[in-house]
């Protein structure tokens, strides 16, 4: 299994423009302990994209493709990304057990020696209480999140995706082991954009978090290097 290295910044991505990633995964790659890249990227460029960008540089990658839908459709999905050995792939908690297993032995079975960390998302932190009403489950969502989380480590993935305001409720919940990806996270000074609830890298690494992902405060830098540079010294690393 790709161990989450001692810089635990993954970069997101985000971006439809293959030549940008190329150009932000060459920037960055010296400064962050891996890539995200999600379905923005990977509904325009596919596999062959995903290699384009990543195949250049010995950088562990994050495949964020939120898969949810019946359990054979999601193995066979995981089985086919699997050969690009991505470090952390994912799923929907809200998928179910039954998905969740499956999930569990497709990555096992595909991944091999390089089996990546199975993780699930909770619920997106899009949804509020009454979002959640709405679609006919009951809040609060933290409550729902840590059910969720638990049901995932039940099902024997790795971790969870959190906010950061999740991070202790599911630590404590699913124990030093589980792993916590946290993005919604803003160094000080720069602007929150569309996250809603914000922490800074340092605080969210302290609260627990094992890999923290940054967007646009690194990719919309003038300087995303340095910019990751900054992170990174914030949280005692040398980059
Ligand atoms: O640019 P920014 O730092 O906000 O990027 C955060 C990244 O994390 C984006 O790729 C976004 O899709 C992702 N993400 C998120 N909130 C979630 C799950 C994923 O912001 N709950």
């Amino acid at each position: 299994m790709t161990q989450i290295r001692q810089n635990p910044t993954y970069c997101a991505i985000d971006t439809p423009d293959l030549a940008r990633a190329q150009k932000l995964a060459a920037h960055v790659a010296g400064s962050v302990g891996g890539i995200k890249l999600g379905k923005e990227f990977f509904a325009a460029h596919g596999p062959q994209g995903v290699r384009a960008v990543v195949g250049a540089h010995d950088l562990p990658l994050f495949l964020d493709l939120k898969f949810h839908d019946i359990p054979n459709t999601v193995a066979g999905a995981l089985r086919a990304v699997c050969r690009l050995q991505p470090a952390i792939v994912n799923v929907h908690a809200t998928g179910g057990r039954a998905m969740l297993e499956a999930a569990r032995d497709a990555v096992a079975e595909a991944g091999g020696e390089h089996r990546p960390r199975l993780i699930a998302v909770t619920l997106l932190t899009s949804l509020d209480d009454s979002d959640l009403d709405e679609i006919g489950l009951r809040g609060p969502v933290t409550e729902r999140a840590v059910a969720l989380a638990r049901l995932s480590q039940d099902c024997g993935l790795d971790g969870v995706v959190c906010s950061p305001r999740e991070i202790a409720a599911i630590r404590a919940a699913c124990g030093p082991d589980f792993l916590l990806v946290v993005p919604g996270l803003r160094p000080s000074g720069s602007a929150a954009g569309d996250q809603k609830r914000v922490m800074t890298p340092a605080d969210a690494r302290a609260a627990g978090a094992d890999v923290l992902v940054v967007g646009r405060p690194i990719t919309g830098a003038a300087d995303p290097a340095a910019a990751a540079r900054a992170i990174a010294a914030d949280l005692g690393i040398a980059a």
